[in-house]
């Protein structure tokens, strides 16, 4: 029998946690042989929403389910944590500007990168959900200099989940016939959803669409604003579906891809691709045995280096506003 592997949830009485801790606790964040020991962390006003969800999960008697703890305290939160899903961020409001927002969610991810820096486990994964989630992230990992670091990682795996979808519907493929999709940059309206790579059943995507204003003007919005789109129609934000790209993310990460295939992650960038080494963006990457790569060699072209370079730009202007603020 397996040891379990101690899973951190913030924010977990919120929406996306909500959808993603019965899905953890019935094996499909590390697999249907991994017993896994949940620790729930929320602030002071969630802790009883939080022991609601706990006594859910008692309540599903999951076999994988070996222990939940819930607590306000980020020490004791990450103590041995494996893996560590940060979802809990401090949302933009009406008239915020983004020296407040990145200040404010400075205030929560700070702490918790130096809580993981200082009681997580050796071997720990962490990802951000939390927006603003690249550099939420680069605040986490910044805060924690004994953790390597590129275990700290950035979800846009919704994005690319969404722009899989958005290429299937539009070439009548199943899903499972499109690879290769990338995301680049930041999971914000910037991110660049990439195509000139991507496969459907096995032929080149922007060859068989042949429609750059599709691309343009329908593709890469669609997927850029789709949280939007789901906001207007649900009257809530997306949550099923962004729990399931976190179990997407930290699966594909511990078991690998698929050969002939690839995802995406934020992830510490070492420079590939003309993106400044340190920010946090999103790259086409290979997973194996727990650890991942940039896959190299791409050619970008002038419609492809546009967008990527304004993401990043992007996100380096965020980098410099935090390093202003001291969170960094
Ligand atoms: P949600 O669970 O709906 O969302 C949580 C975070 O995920 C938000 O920052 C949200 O960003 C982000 N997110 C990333 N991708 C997506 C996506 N595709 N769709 C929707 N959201 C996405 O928020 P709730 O308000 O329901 O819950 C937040 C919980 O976090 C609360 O229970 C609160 O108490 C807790 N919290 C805990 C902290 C801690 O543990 N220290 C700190 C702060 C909050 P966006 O806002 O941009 O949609």
């Amino acid at each position: 029998t397996r040891t379990p592997v101690n899973v951190t949830v913030t924010g977990a009485a919120g929406q996306i946690g909500y959808a993603l801790l019965f899905r953890i606790a019935s094996g499909h964040l590390l697999g249907p042989d991994v017993p896994v020991n949940l620790r729930l962390l929320e602030i002071p006003q969630g802790l009883k929403a939080a022991e609601g969800t706990a006594m859910e999960l008692d309540d599903c008697a999951f076999p994988l389910l070996r222990g939940i703890e819930i607590t306000d305290d980020a020490n004791k939160a990450f103590d041995g944590a494996n893996v560590a899903l940060l979802v809990g961020a401090r949302p933009r409001t009406k008239g915020m500007e983004r020296g407040d927002l990145l200040s404010a969610n400075g205030g929560i991810f700070k702490p918790q990168g130096k809580a993981i820096n200082d009681n997580a486990a050796d071997d720990i994964k962490v990802l951000v959900v939390g927006n603003p989630a690249n550099t939420n992230a680069l605040i986490a990992q910044a805060a924690a200099p004994d953790v390597p670091a590129e275990r700290f990682t950035a979800m846009t795996r919704l994005d690319h989940n969404r722009a899989i979808s958005q290429l299937a519907a539009k070439t009548g493929a199943a899903v499972s016939d499109i690879k290769k999709l990338t995301i680049w940059g930041n999971h914000s309206a910037t991110q660049y959803p990439d195509i000139f790579h991507a496969e459907v059943a096995g032929k080149n995507a922007a060859e068989l669409v042949n429609d750059e204003a599709w691309l343009a003007d329908t593709f890469i919005p669609t997927v850029a604003k789709r949280g939007a789109a789901i906001i207007e129609a649900r009257g809530a934000s997306s949550a099923a579906s962004a729990a399931n790209a976190a179990i997407d993310h930290v699966h594909t990460w511990v078991n690998g891809t698929a050969a002939g295939d690839w995802t995406s992650m934020g992830i510490p960038s070492d420079g590939s691709y003309g993106v400044p080494e340190g920010i946090i963006s999103s790259f086409p990457v290979t997973t194996k045995d727990g650890k991942y790569e940039i896959v190299q060699g791409l050619d970008i072209n002038e419609f492809s280096r546009a967008r990527i370079d304004a993401s990043v730009k992007e996100l380096t202007e965020e980098r410099d506003a935090v390093r202003e603020l001291g969170l960094i």
